[in-house]
């Protein structure tokens, strides 16, 4: 999950393992999971996985660590994806066209880091 935490009076955002809930300190560190149905299509909140199980959201993150734990605990390996959490929010922000330069110009190092 994705939370707003303070940290030395400052509020930032972090990401927190949806296994164990530790923060996962750096993206290399992290997999981001969603499940998928019978044909491998995302599922979405409303929905079920491929095997008619309801899911509590459409994507989760863990430590590599814990991805493993986590799929045999809920037992969601064949209808489940993930991806590398630095290339996913890679993606991610390719996918929001973000300038990363004129993003890190506008940011107010300290605010929120
Ligand atoms: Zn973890």
């Amino acid at each position: 999950m994705i939370n707003i935490v303070k940290v030395e009076g400052r509020s930032a955002p972090l990401i927190f393992c949806d296994w164990c809930g530790g923060t996962i300190a750096e993206a290399s560190h992290g997999n981001c999971l969603w499940l998928t149905t019978n044909d491998g299509r995302p599922v979405t909140t409303a929905m079920k996985d491929c095997q008619g199980r309801p899911v509590a959201g459409p994507l989760l993150f863990v430590h590599k660590d814990c991805d493993r734990a986590w799929q045999r605990a809920n037992d969601r390996g064949a209808c489940s994806a993930s991806e590398d959490l630095d290339v996913f929010l890679f993606y991610l922000g390719h996918n929001l066209k973000v300038d990363w330069k004129d993003a890190e110009g506008r940011a107010r190092l300290g605010d929120m880091l």
